[in-house]
């Protein structure tokens, strides 16, 4: 089984190109909504968030977003902190989920990907990439955030520059159409690389 890592900044279109592959019959994970979705369901996870954040953390029970953007946004040693406690719980769910596919290959799409050094699990890799201007406002419009921490978050992150250098294949995210075309072309060629 073929593992194709889908990556790139905030807000570039990763979770739209990934659906653009699944358009295709391609399996996608989408590691990042699958952390958020540990981040309410699993009680370790819950557990060991409240320690480190106190029990704002949760709001009625559900994970709440708006604080913890606020906390990790500009601190990485609590940003990192909250990695350690959920990713491993993902890679673990991702390993169950690799079992169960059974197409040539899969796209595990993952805002951190060259950061962590977890590029190198991967069989290929794929960034999009976008003008910071062009992530900014799409980020804006989409999560009503501020042009500031969209950049305090962008700061944390490898630039298209350096993620394009170790990437196989580069997916240059301006009009949706042309997206989708490079999607297809991409797609063809790794269905040929398997
Ligand atoms: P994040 O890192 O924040 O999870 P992402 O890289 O997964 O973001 P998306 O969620 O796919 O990015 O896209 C961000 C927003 O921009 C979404 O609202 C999406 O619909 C929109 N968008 C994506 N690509 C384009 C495009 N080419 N033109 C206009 N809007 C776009």
């Amino acid at each position: 089984m073929i593992i194709v890592g889908l990556t790139g900044g905030i807000g570039s279109g990763k979770t739209t190109v990934a659906n653009m592959f699944h358009k295709l019959g391609v399996p996608i994970y989408l590691a990042d909504l699958k952390a958020k979705k540990l981040m309410n369901s699993s009680k370790i996870i819950k557990r060991k968030l409240i320690l480190l954040f106190g029990k704002e953390a949760y709001k009625d029970g559900k994970l709440n977003k708006p604080f913890l953007a606020d906390k990790i946004y500009n601190n990485e040693e609590l940003l990192l902190k909250m990695n350690a406690i959920v990713h491993p719980k993902v890679r673990f769910h991702f390993k169950n989920w690799l079992k169960k596919q059974s197409y040539s290959y899969i796209i595990k799409e993952a805002a951190i990907l060259f950061e962590n050094d977890s590029y190198r699990e991967y069989d290929y890799i794929i960034t999009v990439t976008a003008s910071d201007e062009d992530k900014i406002q799409r980020v804006i419009q989409r999560d009503n955030s501020s042009s500031e921490k969209v950049k305090a978050i962008m700061n944390n992150q490898w630039s298209d520059e350096d993620k394009v250098k170790l990437s196989h294949f580069v997916i240059n995210n301006i009009n949706l159409d042309k997206t989708e075309n490079q999607v297809k072309i991409i797609h063809q060629k790794i269905l040929k690389l398997v």
